[in-house]
């Protein structure tokens, strides 16, 4: 056997499949039918002992699947990958126990979801000219993926694209494949209720408290949700005012002093021009060898965070090897954030040549909308990684930071990680915001280098005078710090992001308000 041609496949869709939301239910569900298909693609090849490059452990959520093969197999292999593709999710639902209308529709639907897309190339001249040219393949046959629009009223309202042919629980309209997910048995998935108030329950025994309810989720930690509506419409619990005073009795007596923080944070973690990174390889180290060590670092990568967030500090949605995205309560925040990084550092990121990542960290109250919070997060990864490709020769990366309220951002910040730990330091700082903004009335776009240099230093004086003032209380040291990230905020033609700078303080306010009980 001979395997002379590299072989690569992919699947679509996995990022929008996991998004397509309502709750942290069906995004858990649908990050795990991802990892569950992978899987048995994977087990394809390793079934017939053929080479896997990427990824190097089953457990990954990889977008991509790289192996050496026979030419022989080939056509063997890829029938056996688009049967286990077309049949995957009806095997699932029928393996989960849930029962479908047993109309071809739905089942249609969920042999429609998930496309297979592969390319193959003989490798005559070298492992690195012939990967060049199964990218260029692979990406030529996914453009050529057909869309057809689906034109009905009655559209799911998770996905907002299939056809609805059931009803939830909540007896709202979804296609099957969100039924599935809303269907799907997995006990350690937490509403963002659970994991808000993660480190608040702790250390406070609910037992008790649980059994007072026919069916409990997290939301009833919060006294906001005792009330009749809330009762009725998500546990069908018919109850007066005089016992919902004696729920909310039993619920104040759980923590008398403390109250759950009702705040999460859903992380976002990407390594940076990965796929550039794949093509050309680090430190010079021939291609082939370089790949298949990269793929066993991006799987011990994976495999620590999935560890490091433990029960108690939050839920894995995936971990793809060079990305990751997870929930984790407020409370651990910072320490996940960093444990992340150092495990990138030291298990990816050993080459001369270093690698940047970037994070996106949205902290939101647990009754925001989740779909619309998958996005932002989404969005701000983009919009951090956007910010910092332009600074491409610092390879530093960036983070983002959005807080959001039930329906609003509140604060929005991007920066370096310094420019982080900055903002770290100066928690509790009260800045009046109005006073600093008015510093800043003249500045305007499109200046002139002579004009932009002039009103540097006009602003330099006047934000010194203020941050100097008594009530504002900054050290001379954090003026310095203060005045850099201002200069950081300057973007070509001599524009400065003043939005970007006072997310910056908003971003403290913010922070600042949330004690973390
Ligand atoms: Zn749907």
């Amino acid at each position: 056997m001979s395997n002379n041609y590299l072989f690569a496949l992919t699947i679509t869709p996995i990022q929008s499949f996991i998004a397509q939301a309502k709750s942290t239910k069906d995004f858990y569900s649908g990050s795990q039918i991802i990892s569950k298909l992978i899987q048995e693609l994977l087990e394809v090849f390793l079934k017939h002992d053929i080479e896997v490059i990427f990824p190097k452990d089953k457990s990954i959520v990889s977008n991509k699947i790289i192996v050496k093969i026979d030419i022989s197999d080939q056509e063997r292999i890829i029938g056996e990958l688009q049967q286990k593709v077309d049949e995957f999710l009806l095997l699932d639902t029928l393996c989960n126990g849930i029962k479908l209308k047993t109309d071809s529709k739905s089942k249609e639907q969920l042999q429609d979801v998930f496309k297979l897309f592969y390319a193959s190339v003989e490798i005559k001249n070298g492992y690195q000219e012939s990967y060049l040219e199964l990218e260029k393949s692979l990406a030529m046959v996914k453009n050529l993926r057909p869309f057809n629009p689906i034109i009905s009223k009655n559209i799911c309202y998770v996905c907002g694209v299939r056809e609805s042919y059931c009803r939830d629980n909540e007896n709202k309209k979804r296609c099957s494949v969100c039924y599935l997910k809303s269907k799907y048995d997995d006990s350690r998935y937490l509403s963002t209720a659970g994991i808000a108030s993660l480190f608040w329950q702790q250390n406070i025994d609910t037992r008790a408290y649980r059994k007072e309810f026919k069916s409990f989720d997290e939301a009833l930690f919060f006294e906001e949700n005792l009330d009749q509506e809330y009762l009725q419409r998500h546990h069908k619990m018919e109850l007066d005012n005089r016992k919902i005073k004696t729920l909310k009795e039993k619920r104040n007596r759980l923590s008398m002093q403390k109250k759950p923080t009702k705040q999460y944070a859903l992380i976002n973690f990407d390594g940076d021009n990965i796929g550039k990174i794949l093509s050309n390889g680090l430190d010079g180290i021939e291609l082939e060898a370089f790949h298949k060590e990269f793929s066993t670092k991006l799987s011990s990568f994976a495999k620590e965070v999935k560890e490091l967030i433990s029960d108690e500090k939050g839920r894995v949605i995936y971990s793809g090897g060079d990305d990751f995205l997870g929930f984790v309560t407020l409370y651990y925040l910072d320490e996940v954030l960093e444990k992340i990084r150092e495990s990138f550092e030291t298990n990816v990121n050993t080459y001369q040549e270093p690698i940047s990542y970037s994070t996106a960290i949205v902290i939101a109250h647990y009754k925001a909308p989740l779909h619309k919070i998958i996005q932002h997060s989404r969005a701000l990864l983009d919009e951090t990684k956007k910010r910092y490709s332009s600074h491409s020769t610092l390879v530093k990366g960036g983070v983002g930071m959005e807080i959001y309220s039930t329906t609003s951002l509140l604060a929005k910040f991007i920066g370096e990680r310094e420019e982080f730990v900055l903002l770290n330091t100066l928690l509790g700082k009260k800045v009046n915001l109005y006073p600093l903004q008015q510093i800043f009335y003249f500045a305007k776009e499109d200046m002139s280098y002579s004009e932009y240099l002039q009103l540097f230093k006009m602003i330099k004086i006047e934000l010194n005078r203020f941050l100097l003032r008594k009530e504002v209380g900054f050290s001379n040291r954090e003026i310095v710090a203060i005045e850099k990230l201002l200069l950081s905020q300057v973007q070509e033609s001599y524009i400065i992001d003043l939005e970007n700078f006072f997310g910056f303080f908003k971003t403290i306010e913010q922070l600042s308000k949330d004690s973390y009980e």
